[in-house]
């Protein structure tokens, strides 16, 4: 499914097109995936519709693919053919500068991520440097494993961020794929903590309830309680300030998303500095993901025998996934069933 050319959601319900490619070949250094399964992320979105626009088109967007190693570069040695493998938004980094010799890959200058800078997994198949693909635990299946990629790692990297201590509250504005795997990974590290989940659709409220979330309500209301930290997945900036004026003194907002709307950025002007700002209140962005945070979350995941809830869709109806994703139609994860 490529993407042609770039345009609004709301007036162009098929932004993909089905066309038939000669299979991609692996580099030395690379490896060739035959793709099963590809999840759907809100950054496909920003991609689609400008915000984060793709360096060239056509290009073949997804960033959570889980599929079989199908060919391997002279030089990569890393995994057999027939070994299960994924891919996550970090396609590649340089490797040397400041920010990679530390282990902050994800804010290399030279980052490049998969389903934008090259192409993704809503394809049958994709080429990966074999650096930047990870085994898949067992126990999972293709289409469980795929939203762990995305939305369960920044939410794991989210969810660091917040420094969060067990027995504190914690507040998720927005409650897609990844805020439901951060609720399940919370339960498990910080059997204390308290979460209030801030959702706008009443299903959505609902799911987060069943996951055990001890509070729920709309994205604009103030919680019962004032929150230690807050994770915002939202595209929007009501929720922002909404969030800042639910913080406890010294509590810390951190914002996991790649770009946000224009659309309600005037509700910035209601900042209102003793209320959402004063008493050392932060504002932290997340950006990107690294190796480590894939690899140490599959591990988590493994260990906590976490279930993503998913929904399938056949490849060739990713529009109709992200249309439903933009209309904020979300019950967990959306995957792309591949072959
Ligand atoms: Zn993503
Ligand atoms: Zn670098």
């Amino acid at each position: 499914m490529v993407l042609n050319r770039l345009c609004n959601l709301k007036e162009n319900h098929t932004p993909l097109t089905l066309k038939e490619l000669p299979d991609p070949e692996p580099e030395e250094n690379e490896i060739l995936v035959k793709v099963s399964a590809c999840g759907v992320c809100h950054t496909e979105l920003d991609e689609i519709e400008g915000r984060t626009p793709p360096p060239r088109l056509p290009v073949i967007l997804g960033h959570q693919a889980v599929g079989i190693v199908d060919a391997c570069g002279r030089r990569a040695s890393r995994y057999k053919i027939g070994d299960r493998v994924g891919i996550a938004w970090i396609y590649s980094a340089c490797g040397e500068c400041k920010f990679c010799q530390v282990g902050d890959e994800n804010l290399c200058p030279d980052f490049l991520a998969t389903g934008r800078d090259a192409d993704g997994g809503y394809a049958h198949y994709m080429t990966v440097p074999e650096a930047y693909a990870y085994c898949i635990p067992d126990g999972f299946s293709d289409s469980e494993a795929a939203p762990l990629l995305c939305a369960g790692a920044i939410g794991y990297r989210s969810l660091r961020l917040t420094g969060l201590q067990d027995g504190q509250n914690l507040g998720l504005t927005g409650f897609g794929a990844s805020g439901h795997l951060v609720l399940m990974m919370v339960k498990h590290r910080y059997p204390n903590a308290r979460v209030f989940v801030f959702a706008r659709s009443v299903e959505q409220r609902e799911f987060a309830e069943a996951l055990g979330a001890v509070w729920v309500g709309d994205t604009a209301v103030k919680s019962p309680e004032k929150l230690d930290c807050i994770i915002d997945t939202t595209p929007a900036w009501k929720p922002v300030v909404t969030a800042l004026r639910n913080l406890e003194p010294g509590g810390r907002l951190v914002v996991n998303a790649i770009r946000k709307e224009e659309a309600d950025k005037d509700h910035l002007l209601q900042l209102d500095y003793p209320s959402h700002l004063w008493l050392e209140k932060e504002i932290k962005s997340v950006a990107n993901v690294t190796r480590k945070d894939v690899t140490e979350f599959l591990s988590l995941a493994a260990e906590m025998g976490i279930r993503p809830e998913f929904q399938e869709y056949p490849l060739e109806e990713a529009n109709k996934a992200l249309v439903e994703l933009k209309r904020g139609k979300i019950q967990g994860a959306k995957v792309l069933k591949i072959q």
